[in-house]
């Protein structure tokens, strides 16, 4: 049985149930962990609170110099953390290897940014005077996360709140837990109570939010979750972030350079297994190019490796087989309204044992009758005929999610017209899927609240307080008592009504 990270050590359980690790690639249940009690939450919350007085205190390049440690050994623990990550979660281990030299990456540049983003200086009226606007850290912040990207959705928020000052309570997902134990050990560079991984279901994870020592929830998972995490949160008004799922649309005009734009869809629409809050699920292709384009797709898609997510593969397994039958059941569903599957749709035959599903391409004739208006967790790609990019934008924005969209083009001004008018957090031009540490992430519409990365991802675990100084002690006579204004021509018995 594996332990909690709290206070800076590994600690059993107290009273708490158990979940069992399962390897979605084979079945095999590779390891238990605990089911956080509501004892384990108190000791937690408490280590963090007691941790943050002193963390917030600590000399903002010291702490930066910390990050970087923790950057550091997180690379040197690479191969270990991406088999972990494999085992667990069953995507590619060369995606998980990427994960973590992310997750480096992300961890040194939040460090770097944090120690600009302490505040400003705004314009003050008088010359006596300054106004400075500080960015103070929340307190407790509890990091709710999912299971698709344990590690690098961990390390675009975990630094940034902690270089602003916060102390973190990380709760990973109940099927990805292992990786992120681990990093216990790797930060054991940060002094004890910073930094506390809790393991725990739902209730365990909503004991967390609810808790009145908590000050923030920065969730990353479904909308139908975090819908629950922001009622939850509502009676003590908890500062929020939500990082939540979409739907993405991607837009094909006739001008785009076809092979590259299949190349782009086919990877856009099934890396990660098409378990990537960004992945590409709704196509939209001009009519003008719809033929040549889908028969490009749709040989690049036939040439996706499915398998073993340790051998030299594309595409791995699916969490679980919730998860898959989520996405047969999603096919049914479209294929009863008129949808016509072009490609896949089965359970792979050579891959009885593991949750694996073949890269599965839809058509649909009837968009808005047959799209369902939610994510589809899963390989499946739903392509649609489209007049002209007007009509791809209309259909595009026709959704109540607006994470990412993606746009093939070579014309400049189809591009810049979809990139203002497509209602989503991010749009790529030509190249889809592309984060940058530098730029916010995060999603329109019900896809979320807040952003991570950036100079907005830092901003994010702080709040501002505006501080007014007159360094001169000078008296201010034209606003104190007496308070002398030239006489009002009015009187009690005056009452200006309107039409009276
Ligand atoms: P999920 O919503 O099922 O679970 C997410 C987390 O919430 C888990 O840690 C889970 O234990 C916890 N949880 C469950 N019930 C809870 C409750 N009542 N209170 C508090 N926490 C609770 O999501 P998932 O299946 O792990 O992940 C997939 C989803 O995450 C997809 O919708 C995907 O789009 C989304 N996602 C979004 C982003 C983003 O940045 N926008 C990134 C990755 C994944």
């Amino acid at each position: 049985m594996e332990r909690l990270f709290i206070g800076g050590e590994y600690v059993e359980s107290v009273g708490g149930g158990t979940i069992a690790v399962e390897d979605p690639a084979t079945e095999e249940v590779i390891a238990v962990v605990p089911d956080a009690s509501a004892e384990d939450v108190d000791r937690a919350v408490h280590a963090a609170r007691q941790a943050q007085p002193a963390w917030r205190r600590m000399d903002a390049l010291e702490r930066a110099e910390l990050l970087h440690r923790c950057a550091d050994r997180l690379n040197e623990a690479a191969d270990d953390l991406a088999v972990l990550l494999t085992r667990e979660g069953g995507k590619t281990l060369k995606e998980n290897r990427d994960e973590v030299a992310w997750s480096v990456t992300a961890i040194r540049h939040l460090a770097e940014v944090a120690r600009t983003s302490r505040g400003r200086v705004v314009g003050a009226t008088k010359p006596d005077q300054l106004n400075v606007v500080l960015n103070e850290p929340y307190g407790v912040v509890v990091h709710i996360l999912p299971f698709n990207y344990p590690l690098v959705l961990l390390a675009w928020q975990v630094p940034a709140a902690l270089a602003a000052g916060n102390t973190c309570i990380v709760k990973p997902a109940e099927q990805t837990p292992l990786a992120t134990l681990k990093l216990g050990e790797i930060f054991s560079c940060l002094p004890p109570g910073v930094f506390n991984v809790v393991t725990a279901t739902g209730p365990g994870s909503a004991r967390l939010v609810e808790h009145p020592d908590t000050d923030m929830i920065a969730f990353t998972g479904s909308v139908q979750t975090g819908s629950r995490v922001m009622a939850a949160a509502a009676p003590r008004i908890k500062k929020l972030l939500l990082e939540l799922g979409g739907s993405d649309p991607f837009l094909v005009l006739g001008d785009a350079k076809l092979d590259v734009a299949a190349r782009g869809a086919v990877f856009a629409a099934f890396l990660n297994a098409g378990q990537v809050c960004t992945s590409a699920e709704r196509f939209f292709v001009e009519e003008r190019v719809y033929d040549a384009f889908m028969a490009e797709m749709l040989k690049l898609r036939d040439a996706v490796r499915v398998g073993d997510p340790f051998d030299d593969v594309d595409m791995g397994a699916l969490i679980s087989g919730d998860a898959r039958e989520q996405v047969i059941r999603t096919l049914d569903e479209l294929t009863e309204r008129g949808a016509r599957v072009l490609a896949g749709g089965e359970v792979p035959a050579h891959l009885p044992k593991g949750y694996f599903f073949e890269p599965t391409v839809v058509e649909l004739t009837e968009p808005r009758r047959q799209t369902p208006n939610r994510e589809v967790f899963g390989p499946l790609a739903m392509v649609t005929p489209v007049r002209d990019l007007d009509e791809a934008i209309e259909l595009a924005n026709a959704s109540d999610l607006g994470l990412g969209a993606s746009v093939y083009t070579s014309s400049l001004e189809a591009a810049m017209r979809a990139a203002t008018e497509l209602q989503a957090g991010m749009v790529w031009i030509n190249d889809p899927l592309k984060d940058n540490d530098a730029a916010p992430f995060g999603g329109w519409k019900m896809s979320g609240l807040g952003r991570e990365l950036g100079t907005e991802g830092i901003a994010a675990f702080t709040q501002t307080k505006h501080v007014h100084i007159d360094f001169a002690q000078a008296p201010s006579p034209e606003w104190w008592f007496p308070y002398e204004r030239p006489p009002i021509p009015v009187s009690r018995g005056t009452l200006p009504i309107p039409g009276a």
